[in-house]
């Protein structure tokens, strides 16, 4: 049965259209779009400011994820899929996966099942080399730094505080902390630094919040990089070299261009980290899908606690657009052990577990309805779902009011999602919408945080360490405080206690340590410890992998 069959395998299966009938499908002309081989390609930034009309921008989020998997990407390009089968011109937008988890934890990841983007090799593997991109220009930075002290030292960068790190699209532990310009005099000076991956670094985060090359220059230029010897904060641009970096991502900054299994256009492009960052495909590609389409679906990383907020408060405000709608991705089994079961016990029928669990969603629905936006709970469908426990949820809609719909576009790819497909329609053109972000810019960081948490994560207060405090008065003497808030915390529970799930209540948030971005255009508040250079699993997920002497690849998920 087809349904045995991995991911990889599926996609290899599949026929795909030239990308230049996709293009054309999306009416563009030869000038607006540069192919990247057979089955990729570039659209032009540009056209943005060229296309007026705007389509309706959906958004696919999830209850806070287990280790039994949400499928919220699966989701995402089947209702693409979906939308297009009942006659809704739609594109789909999408982040593009990281070497790192790719190597090391996930395998691959372009949907699943029969709602994939393809070609999902290179989707998973360098594809239109962005992210190289992005890695030689952080490098390239970190370069100028230690080449301007080396040189001398006009600006007083105080080499213990350098705030820029190097990065590597690799999950290497090794890399975390090393000791650089060692040799002697003529090898540059000696100091400690460090690694991140790729998608943690601010330029991820710059080219996915940019609205053109322009204002990535402009954003780029802003970044600090250190202070002085005297405490003050050095830029990009006392370096002057926000150009050079601009050049480097002269291409990056176009959106790319694939498909889904079933011709449907996706942009993949761009992807932060949905702790340190925002977590989103690129505003551009949002925004140009939703030119290009009457419909644009996409999604943010983590549950609706993390990626809906932050899409909500600082992707919409930063692109200035008002989504129309939300998609909240429910599955039975992790709603099972959000009711406290554990993954082992979850193949057997648990009503229970299913009903407790169901305080999790509750507070995502809530979430969304503060934002004052139309919803859609979507229960992405396992095969080893009982009918007793579909009826449950179903039920607990009904009662509640909650529009719902099952989708099984990972069995049955589109066709699975034209009931999710017309009620996300129904939402849109039935129900009022109030979007409005949950605080404003002019709260003080303090009230900013304690808005996100009373009111999403559902906590009663907030404590920030001592080194917190200082920073907070810093940040303040700086004029850094009217920035949106970007909360680092884990994401598998509500609170900064991965351990409790469910729904939990009266708890308190402790603020570690507070991270600026002023490229990006956020204050990163982190909760808990978050690894922005990833180890490798005792079995990485590239041990399975191979390519075979004809070129192809298996493993890759
Ligand atoms: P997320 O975006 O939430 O991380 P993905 O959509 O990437 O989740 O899915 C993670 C994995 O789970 C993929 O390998 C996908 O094929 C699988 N998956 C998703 N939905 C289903 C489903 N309904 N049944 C079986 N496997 C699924």
């Amino acid at each position: 049965s087809k349904t045995v069959k991995s991911d990889i395998e599926i996609a290899q299966e599949a026929v795909l259209t030239p990308i230049a009938s996709i293009a054309e499908k999306l009416g563009l002309n030869e000038s607006e779009w540069e192919p990247y081989g057979r089955y990729k390609a570039k659209v032009s930034a540009h056209l943005l400011e060229k296309l007026d009309a705007d389509g309706k921008i959906i958004l696919v989020t999830s209850i806070n994820p287990t280790p039994a998997g949400e499928g919220k990407s699966t989701v995402t390009v089947g209702l693409g899929q979906a939308l297009n089968r009942i006659g809704k011109k739609t594109v789909i937008a999408l982040r593009e996966p990281s070497l790192g988890p790719t190597m090391g934890l996930k395998g691959g990841a372009a949907g699943g099942g029969y709602s994939q983007v393809v070609p999902m090799e290179d989707i998973n593997l360098h594809f239109t080399g962005d992210f190289h991109a992005i890695t030689t220009a952080h490098n390239a930075l970190a370069a100028f730094i230690d080449n301007h002290i080396h040189q001398g030292n006009s600006l007083n960068i105080d080499p213990r505080r350098i705030v820029w790190k190097r990065v590597l699209d690799l999950n290497d532990r090794a890399l975390r902390h090393v000791i650089i310009g060692l040799g002697g005099k003529t090898n540059g000076v000696p100091r400690e630094d460090g690694f991140d991956i790729t998608v943690a670094s601010e330029i991820m985060a710059i080219l996915c919040l940019s609205l053109s090359l322009e204002d990535l220059k402009a954003r780029l230029s802003r970044m600090l990089i250190a202070y002085t010897y005297d405490g003050e904060p050095v830029f990009v641009q006392d370096l002057q070299v926000e150009g050079a970096l601009t050049l480097l991502l002269k291409e990056a900054i176009h959106p790319n261009l694939v498909q889904t299994l079933e011709n449907t256009p996706a942009f993949v492009h761009g992807g932060p980290f949905a702790n340190i960052a925002h977590g989103c495909n690129s505003i551009l590609a949002t925004k140009l899908g939703a030119k290009l389409g009457d419909y644009l679906v996409t999604e943010a990383g983590f549950g609706a606690d993390l990626g809906a907020e932050k899409f909500l408060n600082i992707t919409a405000r930063a692109g200035k657009f008002t989504p129309n709608a939300v998609v909240i991705v429910a599955t039975i089994r992790a709603l099972k052990m959000h009711g406290g079961l554990t993954k082992d016990e979850l193949k057997d029928e648990n009503l229970d577990a299913l009903a407790a669990g169901m305080e999790n969603l509750a507070c995502h629905i809530d979430t969304i309805r503060a934002f004052g936006l139309p919803y859609v709970i979507a229960l992405n469908h396992f095969i080893t779902d009982t009918d007793r426990e579909v009826a449950l949820v179903n039920e607990w809609c009904a009662e509640n009011n909650h529009p719902m719909a099952l989708s099984k576009v990972w069995e049955d790819g589109g066709a699975g999602g034209e009931d999710l497909a017309r009620m996300v329609t129904k939402v849109i053109e039935e129900t009022e919408n109030h979007y409005h972000p949950l605080y404003a810019l002019d709260d003080s960081i303090e009230e900013k945080i304690q808005t996100i948490v009373r009111k999403v994560y559902g906590g009663a207060k907030v404590e920030f360490s001592s080194k917190a405090n200082r920073q907070l008065a810093s940040f303040k003497k700086n004029g850094w405080d009217k920035l949106p808030v970007c909360m680092a915390k884990t994401q598998y529970s509500l609170s900064d206690n991965p351990k409790l799930l469910g729904r939990p209540h009266d708890f308190t948030m402790h603020v570690r340590e507070l991270k600026i971005s002023l490229g990006a255009g956020f204050i990163v508040a982190l909760t808990g410890s978050v690894l922005t250079m990833p180890g490798l699993p005792k079995h990485p997920a590239a041990l399975d992998m191979n390519v075979t002497a004809d070129g192809k690849v298996t493993g890759l998920f």
